[in-house]
């Protein structure tokens, strides 16, 4: 099976019934680029940025020099780089803090908002990495509309100051993770972002209540409940209403066996492992929608 999905590597990835799906996909360590030939994707959908937070939060040249390196490679195709989303199954030493219920505690934009001093820092390495490139930003774990505000107004006062002291950069697109239900639920509450992204890691485990660490639970833990699909498909219609491009960048986006629901439900563009790529452009290829 992997050998005849290897010959779709190199095609885009259309359905039996000739809808293009736009396949990026997912990486954690800049390096990784190195093994993707850029013209087998459509892009970066998601790169997370906590493996480079690995041991402590790193310096902004650090940071710069890791997200101009992914931007360098993808040429004029766009870029995802998500901000920190520490906390949760991502602990950060010297950064994330005790809690008896990481999952529901402070993780991903709600520490980078509570850490402004660690949040600034990626703010500006992402500024000045913009001009490399075609760069997207999203905010991981937006619950409320604050969050995202807060987060895009921390971004101006940022570029102002890059402004200011003559240092190049570029505003990119800011758009959220919809991995939050309050989100999932009620889209429009955030109708000016520029787009969503599809968490279904994240947005399955807190719609079955159903941790995506834990074994004994993994059977509850499924995107192909009723329950996360219905939301998958009401935000995606959504975003077709209301003008915002919606993906999936959750794991389920590279599953064969998740594909034909998730192309039901209405999405057209999926982010996915780069080990899982050829198998999920073949799986698109079966899809009758
Ligand atoms: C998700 O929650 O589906 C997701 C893509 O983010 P992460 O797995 O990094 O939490
Ligand atoms: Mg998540």
């Amino acid at each position: 099976r992997r050998d005849k999905a290897e010959a779709y590597l190199a095609k885009p990835a259309v359905t039996r019934a000739g809808t293009t799906v736009r396949v990026q996909v997912n990486i954690a360590d800049p390096s990784e680029v190195d093994g993707i030939d850029i013209a087998t994707c459509d892009g970066v959908g998601l790169m997370r940025t906590e493996f480079l937070f690995g041991k402590a939060p790193p310096d902004e040249e650090t940071q710069y020099r890791a997200y101009r390196k992914v931007l360098e490679w993808a040429g004029e195709k766009p870029v995802t780089i998500r901000t920190v989303d520490a906390g949760g199954d991502k602990p950060v030493p010297g950064f994330t803090v005790e809690e008896s219920n990481p999952f529901l505690g402070l993780r991903g934009i709600r520490l980078s908002l509570a850490r402004p001093d660690v949040f600034r820092v990626q703010i500006r390495a992402l500024l000045r990495a913009a001009v490399h490139g075609n760069l997207k930003v999203m905010f991981p774990m937006i619950a409320v509309t604050e969050e995202y505000q807060r987060a895009a107004a921390l971004f101006a006062e940022e570029q102002a100051g890059l402004i200011a002291r003559g240092i190049a950069q570029k505003m990119p697109p800011l758009g959220i993770m919809v991995e939050v239900p309050s989100v999932a639920i009620a889209p429009d509450a955030f109708a000016d972002v520029a787009f969503f992204s599809i968490g279904s890691n994240d947005l399955t485990q807190y719609v079955m209540a159903a941790a995506r660490d834990n074994a004994a639970v993994a059977h509850l833990n499924s995107v192909r409940h009723p329950a996360v699909l219905r939301l998958i498909a009401a935000v995606t219609a959504f975003g077709l209403r209301a003008k915002i491009p919606v993906s999936l960048c959750g794991d389920a986006g590279g599953d064969p066996a998740s594909i034909p629901a998730l192309l039901e439900a209405g999405l057209r563009d999926l982010s996915v492992a780069p080990a899982q790529l050829a198998m999920a452009k073949a799986a698109i290829s079966d899809v009758a929608v």
